[in-house]
């Protein structure tokens, strides 16, 4: 499996799209030799609606959903970004990816649908990829009657892994958070307690975003919590911390036994990855606590 950091179409990277060019392509080889792939679509997809008075608001051009669909078995739209236009346009978007046959997890058209993993059997194993969003603002989040993403409430989540594991039967559950300080390389008390609240409850790997930055890897119970794969596809940045992102390689053997890989993403001034090698064991031992 792989999965890759936060994606923002609108501004530059969709510039590139509109132009005709792949903002995915130096990674062309690690998205063709994953079986699953997975990234965060940190932005609405369609059209204007009611803008959110809120900093920065991302609206991508649906011509973005082939490029996204040639790529990616399914995006999270958990994040801060997905309802800067209102629940309309989110729902619009969430339409538009079903059309597009792109699957999305991370949000839905009220509180159950958002709350729902995105499920796939792949070589023997029932996966089950479950999004959430931990970042303010809270009002985009899913209700019973509100279309909107899945609030990281301690409670909810765990339920939701149990239900993974032992309802929908699947054998790997991974959750996607989008979490933590930005430009802070340390992981928050409070991602190191609901990564290991995920894993309590079942979690085969915890795999996190939005800091805009790589953050530190820790172990617990012999899990994998990385927890954040930084910047993947995303302009407005010009620090080298924030100007490099994280490909995630996940692999699972016959027993679920995990191993993984990192490959390093540099991006330009217009957003986009240049792929610039794998992390080696020194590294990685330097960010893992
Ligand atoms: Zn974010």
């Amino acid at each position: 499996m792989l999965f890759v950091g936060d994606i923002m179409l609108d501004e530059l990277p969709g510039k590139v799209i509109a132009k005709g060019n792949n903002p995915f392509a130096a990674f062309h080889k690690q998205f063709k030799q994953a079986d699953l792939s997975f990234g965060n679509l940190e932005c609405v997809v369609g059209f204007a609606g009611k803008k959110e008075d809120k900093p920065f608001t991302f609206l991508a051009h649906p011509r973005v959903l082939k490029t996204l669909k040639s790529h990616f078995s399914a995006v999270s739209v958990a994040n801060n970004h997905s309802g800067d236009f209102g629940p309309k346009a989110f729902e619009t978007m969430l339409g538009l990816l079903e059309r597009a046959k792109i699957p999305y997890f991370g949000g839905g058209r009220n509180l159950r649908s958002a709350h729902a993993p995105y499920v796939v059997e792949k070589n023997g194993h029932k996966i089950a990829i479950l999004g959430y969003n931990n970042f303010l603002p809270r009002s985009f989040e899913a209700l019973e009657d509100r279309p909107g993403v899945a609030w990281a409430d301690a409670d909810q989540v765990a339920f939701d892994i149990r239900n993974a594991k032992e309802k929908l039967g699947a054998d790997i559950v991974i959750t996607y958070p989008h979490w933590g300080w930005e430009h802070e390389p340390l992981a928050s008390k409070h991602q190191e307690e609901l990564a290991r609240l995920m894993i309590d409850a079942g979690a085969d790997a915890v795999v996190g975003g939005h800091p805009h930055v790589t953050q530190n890897i820790d172990i617990y119970k012999g899990k994998p919590i990385f927890y954040s794969l930084g910047n993947f596809v995303f302009n407005g940045f010009d620090t080298e911390e924030s100007q490099t992102g994280w490909a995630l390689e996940l692999v699972f053997d016959s027993n679920q036994q995990i191993t993984w890989t990192i490959h390093v993403a540099k991006l330009d001034k217009n957003g986009v990855p240049r792929y610039a090698g794998i992390l080696t064991k020194q590294e990685i031992d330097k960010i893992l606590r």
